[in-house]
């Protein structure tokens, strides 16, 4: 029995995890230097997403001065650094550990947050989205179609083949959006009512004769100019409900400093 304990290999390491990355950790851990202990030489990734932290929010990994990637197996002593996008080391040779933004992202997003995926296609950003959305299709789809994942479940972000995701911090919807145009610099991307809050299908302006027959009787005595999903035919006008989501755009824009844009033309 004796024996047998001796075999087991404990492995020490010391920790500080930078900006966001301490929204995971235990109160104690937070934005200083603690010790932790794991059993035999585990993977860096294996032992970050064990403190709670998911991959996906990683961007840099230092251990003792080095950049490393996901692969590195924890050693006795070492110093590991870790950080979020938003705060980068000083050093020279960075190992990146997250994909690269190329143009507009697409999102997936998960089913409890209807408010979001609306809010977000109002700003004119595909939204994958469905009620009932069960953890396997989110992550099919992002895999296959290269969207990033959008939850609040950090349990589907340590899925390994999840590469881009974000772990929203808060319930408000619209705290929610900010802080998505926040993480991925889409403050100069925003192209607002250009996409269905509906079914995510495309907005374009519609001939009012067109539609006519479909619109109740006042809308059709006080509206001129409509617009159209092409996917699932939903009608849009400048009515109250535009005026509301207006102050979101609006809301959205102070913090941004961008342009308010009107109603496509
Ligand atoms: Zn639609």
């Amino acid at each position: 029995m004796k024996e047998k304990q001796s075999l087991i290999i404990y492995t020490t390491v010391f920790f500080r995890f930078f900006g966001e990355l301490n929204d995971f950790l235990l109160p104690e851990r937070k934005k200083k230097v603690f010790q932790h202990t794991v059993k035999g030489r585990p993977s860096i990734k294996d032992t970050l997403e064990a403190l709670g932290v998911p991959h996906t929010e990683i961007d840099c990994i230092l251990v003792n001065g080095q950049s490393v990637d996901f692969f590195y197996q924890v050693q006795e002593g070492d110093k590991i650094l870790v950080y979020p996008q938003k705060v980068q080391p000083k050093i020279r040779k960075v190992k990146h550990l997250q994909p690269k933004m190329v143009g507009r992202p697409r999102f997936v997003v998960d089913s409890h947050l209807g408010k979001l995926v609306r809010h977000l296609r109002l700003l004119g950003f595909d939204s994958f989205y469905k009620k009932v959305f069960p953890d396997p299709e989110i992550v099919q789809i992002a895999v296959k179609e290269k969207r990033v994942v959008l939850t609040r479940d950090i349990g589907l972000l340590k899925n390994k083949v999840v590469k881009s995701a974000y772990w929203l911090r808060t319930p408000d919807p619209l705290q929610q959006l900010k802080d998505v145009l926040k993480q991925f610099n889409l403050y100069s991307k925003i192209n607002p009512f250009s996409l269905c809050l509906e079914c995510n299908g495309k907005i374009k302006r519609v001939a009012k004769q067109r539609i006519s027959g479909h619109l109740p009787s006042k809308v059709k005595e006080y509206y001129n100019k409509f617009y159209q999903c092409q996917s699932c035919r939903k009608i849009y006008w400048q009515g109250s409900h535009y005026n509301k989501l207006s102050q979101i755009v609006g809301r959205v824009k102070k913090q941004g400093g961008v342009r308010l844009l009107t109603l496509h033309q």
